[in-house]
C-alpha cells in the first residue's frame, strides 16, 4: 500500500464527516463508510466491511481499504440497508426528523392513500421538499367518500384529509348503485394512471358499505396494472374467526387473479394463521405478504365503526374503562364519554388496547413479515415545522417514532437473529414491491453494489425506541447516521436539513387508463355458457339478464 494512501485513510478513520479538499486527495468515492457491520438481508452477508458511495449509489462493498470525499467511521455499528415504512399515514416535513431518528429512509402511505384525480399534485408538492423518499398509494376510501358524500375539500390530498371525510358515513355505509361503484373505480383508475403505488383500502372502516364483488373488482383494477392492493380488512380488530375470515377474502381474490397484495397491520388475534396462509401461498408463487406494528395498541379516529358498543363490547368483549383512552389527555373513555365527545368531536384520535403485550415478540418472530408503523398524522398541526421541537409536537401512538428502533430493541432483548430484524425493516418491504415492477424498490432495501444507497448506521447494543404513550413523539436513540440516495441526512444523531435528498417512490404515469366499466351485459358475456345445442339458439344473442345468478347484479348494487 502506498504511504499517501495509509495516511489518508488513517485520516479519514480518525476524523468522521470531515469533507477532505478536492485537491487533497484521489478520492474514488464521494462517501465512503469504513469498518463497519454490513447486513445485507438478500445475500446473508453479515461481516466487517467498507463501504463506497458515488453518485448516490453502493460503488463498492470491500474488506479492502478504500477512500472518499467524506468518512464515516462505522466501528462498532451496523451498517444496514435505510429503513423502509410502507404504512406511514404522515409524509409531512414535521414527520421527517422523528423519521430519520429512527432510521427510516423511505416511508408510504399505502393503506390509506392520496385521492385518485390528485396524486400527481401529491407528489409535486414534497419535489425537492423531502429529506427522505416518498409514496402514496391510491385511496379507495376517498373515492368514495367523492361519489357518495360529495366530499371535495382535499386540502392534503390523502390521509389527513380523513379527519374532516370521515365526518360523513356515506363512504362507509353506502352500497353503490353500478354506476356509483364504476365513477368510484374510474377515480381510482386515475391515481393508477398518474403512477400511484396499487390501491389502498380502509374496508375494515367500511364493512357494511362494500360489497365483496367491490373489493374484488379493486383487486382486479390493482391487477390491471400488477400492483398491490393494500387492506385493512373487513372485521379488524376483531376476533381469531373475524380477523382471519377477513385477510382470507383478500387472499382469495389475489389468487382467483394473480395479484399482488398486503395484508395490512395482521398484528390481531389469530396473527399466526394468517402468516401461515401467507407464507403458504408465497410458497405457491404469490406476491402476498403483510406487516405488523410492534405495538399492543392500535390508534384511529373516535367514530370508527369498530368502535360502536355492539362491536367493540358486545360481540369483541372489551371494556372502554380498560381499552380505549384518549391521545390527547390520557383519560380513559365511558360509554358515556365516548357518547358526548362524538358528539363534539367525531374524529378525534383515540388508542385503542387490543393485544396482549407478550404478541409483540412472536411477530418479530415471523420470517417475511415487514414493519408498517402505522403512524397517524398530529392533530392539530397548524405552524409545525421540520424543527418544531419534538416536545412541542401533539401527542400521537408511539408507533409514529418508534416503530422501527423497537423492532431491533426487542430482538436483542429476545435473543431474535439480527438479521431477521433487519430484513423486517427495509428487504421484506422493498422485495416485494420491486417483484411488482416498482423499479425504485428493486434498488433499495439492500446492501449490495449497484444499489441505491439509503442506509441506516445504528449502534446494536443501544438502538432504542423511546416513544411512549404518554409521549408519543420521543426521538428513537442509537442511529447515529442515516443516508439517503447517497446523501447524508443524519450524523452524530442530529437531522440535517438536505432536502433534497428524497426521492419520488412511484410507477411512471401512463398516458391512458386501463379500466373498461363494469356492465351486466359484460359480465354475462364474458360468463354466461353459450348455447350448446346452436340449432336451437342464436349464436351471438344475449342472454337473458334478469336471470343473472346471484354474485352479478346484486352484489354489484
Ligand atoms: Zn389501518
Amino acid at each position: 500500500m502506498n504511504k499517501a494512501f495509509y495516511m489518508l485513510r488513517q485520516f479519514a478513520l480518525t476524523i468522521c464527516f470531515v469533507a477532505l479538499p478536492l485537491s487533497a486527495i484521489a478520492a474514488d468515492y464521494d462517501l465512503v463508510i469504513i469498518n463497519g457491520r454490513v447486513m445485507d438481508p438478500e445475500t446473508n452477508l453479515d461481516g466487517i466491511r467498507n463501504v463506497g458511495i458515488k453518485e448516490g449509489r453502493i460503488a463498492v462493498i470491500t474488506e479492502d481499504q478504500i477512500v472518499g470525499m467524506e468518512a464515516i467511521d462505522a466501528t462498532g455499528l451496523v451498517v444496514a440497508p435505510g429503513f423502509i415504512d410502507g404504512h406511514q399515514h404522515c409524509v409531512e416535513p414535521y414527520a421527517y426528523r422523528l423519521m430519520v431518528r429512527d432510521g427510516r429512509t423511505a416511508i408510504m402511505d399505502l393503506e390509506i392513500g392520496a385521492f385518485g384525480d390528485k396524486l400527481d399534485e401529491w407528489y409535486k408538492r414534497r419535489e425537492g421538499n423531502s429529506p427522505i423518499n416518498y409514496g402514496v398509494a391510491v385511496a379507495h376510501e376517498f373515492a368514495r367518500a367523492a361519489v357518495l358524500d360529495g366530499f371535495k375539500d382535499w386540502k392534503y390530498l390523502y390521509t389527513p384529509d380523513a379527519f374532516y371525510s370521515r365526518i360523513s358515513d356515506g363512504w362507509a355505509k353506502t352500497r353503490p348503485s353500478l354506476e356509483q361503484g364504476n365513477e368510484i373505480l374510474k377515480i381510482m383508475d386515475e391515481g393508477l394512471r398518474q403512477g400511484g403505488i396499487g390501491i389502498g383500502s380502509t374496508l375494515g372502516y367500511m364493512r357494511e358499505g362494500v360489497s365483496a364483488r367491490e373489493i374484488y373488482e379493486l383487486q382486479k383494477l390493482s391487477g390491471l396494472y400488477g400492483r398491490q392492493i393494500s387492506i385493512h380488512f373487513r372485521r379488524t380488530p376483531g376476533n381469531d374467526v373475524d380477523e382471519v375470515n377477513g385477510i382470507q377474502e383478500m387472499l382469495a381474490n389475489a389468487a382467483a387473479l394473480g395479484t399482488p397484495a398486503i395484508a395490512a397491520h395482521f398484528n390481531n388475534p389469530g396473527y399466526n394463521l394468517v402468516h401461515e396462509l401467507l407464507v403458504g401461498m408465497r410458497g405457491r408463487g404469490y406476491n402476498v405478504w403483510g406487516e405488523i406494528y410492534p405495538y399492543a395498541a392500535g390508534s384511529t379516529a373516535l367514530n370508527a365503526v369498530f368502535l360502536e358498543p355492539e362491536v367493540w363490547v358486545k360481540t369483541l368483549g372489551y371494556k372502554y374503562e380498560e381499552t380505549l383512552q384518549d391521545v390527547a389527555t390520557g383519560e380513559f373513555y365511558t360509554e358515556k364519554t365516548r357518547a358526548e365527545m362524538l358528539k363534539k368531536e367525531p374524529t378525534r384520535p383515540v388508542i385503542v388496547y387490543k393485544m396482549p403485550q407478550e404478541a409483540i415478540v412472536d411477530w418479530i418472530r415471523l420470517p417475511g413479515v415487514a414493519i408498517g408503523s402505522d403512524g397517524m398524522p398530529l392533530l392539530p398541526d397548524e405552524g409545525l415545522e421540520w424543527d418544531t421541537p419534538y416536545d412541542d409536537l401533539p401527542n400521537t401512538h408511539p408507533r409514529f417514532a418508534g416503530s422501527f428502533a423497537r423492532v431491533l430493541r426487542l430482538a436483542r432483548e429476545n435473543n431474535i437473529p439480527l438479521m431477521q430484524a433487519v430484513a423486517m425493516t427495509s428487504y421484506n418491504y422493498a422485495r416485494p414491491l420491486g417483484d411488482m415492477g416498482l423499479k425504485s424498490m428493486q434498488v433499495r432495501g439492500r446492501m449490495q453494489k449497484g444499489m441505491v444507497a439509503d442506509i441506516t448506521i445504528f449502534d446494536p447494543e443501544t438502538v432504542t425506541d423511546n416513544a411512549t404513550y404518554e409521549k408519543g413523539t420521543l426521538p428513537s436513540t442509537g442511529i447515529p447516521v442515516v443516508i439517503v440516495n447517497g446523501i447524508v441526512v443524519m450524523k452524530d444523531s442530529a437531522p440535517l436539513k438536505a432536502f433534497n435528498a428524497g426521492q419520488p417512490i412511484r410507477f411512471e404515469p401512463r398516458k391512458e387508463g386501463r379500466f373498461k366499466p363494469l356492465s351486466i351485459e359484460g359480465w354475462t358475456q364474458q360468463f354466461y355458457t353459450p348455447p350448446v345445442d346452436f340449432g336451437g339458439g342464436v349464436p351471438g344473442s344475449q342472454p337473458n339478464v334478469t336471470e343473472a345468478p346471484p354474485g352479478s347484479q346484486a352484489d354489484i348494487h
